[in-house]
């Protein structure tokens, strides 16, 4: 199991975590999630012992994960991490840049496994390509299989998607983490897309303000989120006498005492997000077919916890 005890660190005088504990059991993929700069990237790099904490711990079973002061070199043979922004050998093959860490007393299998992990990465056509002449996308993918030829224990990824296209995102992602799955690898995922978590993560954490605002499934945080950051992450969200409601929660009805006046309809594919007044106060909700300016809907509120 990876155990962070309150994990205190700062790169100057301002905080950046603050007494920060939670757990992973091996083999659970766990979501980091939270705005541009709330640390999910300094987060990785600690668990990955680049810095020296302030206070606190980090053990992976038994061992503890130590920074550049107690450890010579950074990191540790049972666990990879793939920056956000990874750097590749330029002038070699996409195929030599993944058997970089394989044995060659074993030829058979270094090209099998090669091959295995080209096409996780869907990037078996490009195996003699020079690293140096691959698009962004292709990079992040060719550093996602160089993280994972020498199987680890535990895979640390730096919004690992973030480079490629939509084209090629959704397969490749369910390619990825299906593969972590099956080897039982632990994974743990900074990302600010809900697209890398929802169906994927075991679990989510929510970064905010130095510290963890939620941690739990991401079926529990999305049924009942306690926070507006945590709804805003699962998508349009309004403030009805102080609840949070999403936007796919608002029905239109027949009569009801939610009436809204229709301010604009914006083209989602499958639904259209109409944005509306609802007294004095905007809101969002979902509705299949496009509304007019100025036409008067009455709203019901589906509730969540019918799902639970
Ligand atoms: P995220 O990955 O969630 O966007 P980061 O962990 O990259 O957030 O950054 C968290 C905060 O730490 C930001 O305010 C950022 O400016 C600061 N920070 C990141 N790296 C450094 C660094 N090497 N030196 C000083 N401050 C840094
Ligand atoms: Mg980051």
């Amino acid at each position: 199991m990876l155990n962070v005890k309150n994990l205190s660190f700062s790169y100057t005088k301002t905080p950046i975590l603050k007494d920060v504990s939670f757990t992973v059991a091996p083999g659970e993929n766990l979501a980091i999630i939270g705005e541009s700069g709330s640390g999910k990237s300094t987060l990785l790099k600690l668990l990955y012992g680049a810095y020296d904490l302030d206070f606190g711990n980090i053990h992976w079973k038994d061992d503890e994960i130590l920074g550049p002061k107690y450890n010579l070199v950074v990191g540790y043979p049972f666990m990879k991490y793939v920056a956000q922004e990874f750097d590749l050998m330029p002038f070699i093959s996409v195929e030599e840049t993944i058997g970089k860490f394989l044995s060659n007393f074993f030829p058979k299998e270094k090209k099998e496994r090669t091959a295995e992990l080209l096409e996780v990465v869907e990037l078996t056509n490009f195996s003699k390509t020079k690293v140096k002449t691959l698009s962004g996308g292709q990079k992040q993918r060719v550093a996602l299989a160089r993280a994972l030829a020498k199987q680890p224990e535990i895979i640390l990824l730096d919004e690992p998607f973030s480079h490629i296209d939509n084209f090629q995102k959704r397969s490749l992602r369910r390619n990825v983490f299906k593969y972590l799955k099956d080897k039982h690898v632990t994974c743990i995922v900074a990302t600010h897309d809900r697209d890398d978590v929802l169906g994927f993560a075991d679990r989510m954490i929510l970064l905010n303000n130095q510290n963890i605002e939620a941690n739990g499934t991401p079926e529990v945080l999305y049924r009942n989120p306690k926070t507006p950051l945590i709804a805003s992450f699962f998508g349009e969200y309004n403030m009805i006498n102080e609840k949070i409601i999403y936007a796919h929660q608002l029905k239109i009805v027949e009569v009801s005492e939610f009436k809204a006046t229709v301010i604009k309809s914006f083209f989602k594919g499958h639904f259209y997000s109409i944005e509306a007044w609802l007294g004095s106060e905007k809101i969002f909700f979902e509705h299949p077919v496009q509304l007019e300016k100025g036409e008067v809907v009455f709203l019901k509120i589906d509730d969540l916890s019918r799902y639970n």
